[in-house]
């Protein structure tokens, strides 16, 4: 079975640059204002959001294993 993953973007520290949204266009939207948005708070684990949420200049995409609350990325110290 495939894991799902809880996906956040902190809007506070993105800065619009449309990476995310570029490495996974199912997984990420840009709104009006250029902020970043999870299409869906919860997603089947994907490649491409590893990729994006990995290829974020200022890091502010989260990614937990939903069902354990483990993170994937920011990896655990
Ligand atoms: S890659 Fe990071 S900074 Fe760029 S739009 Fe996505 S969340 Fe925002």
């Amino acid at each position: 079975m495939t894991d799902r993953w809880h996906v956040e973007v902190d809007r506070g520290v993105c800065i619009g640059s449309g990476m995310c949204a570029a490495a996974a266009p199912d997984g990420f939207r840009l709104d009006a204002a250029r902020q970043s948005h999870p299409l869906h708070a919860e997603q089947d684990a994907a490649e491409s959001l590893l990729a994006a949420a990995e290829g974020c200049p200022v890091e502010a995409i989260a990614i937990t294993v939903l069902e354990s609350g483990e993170a994937v990325f920011p990896p655990e110290e």
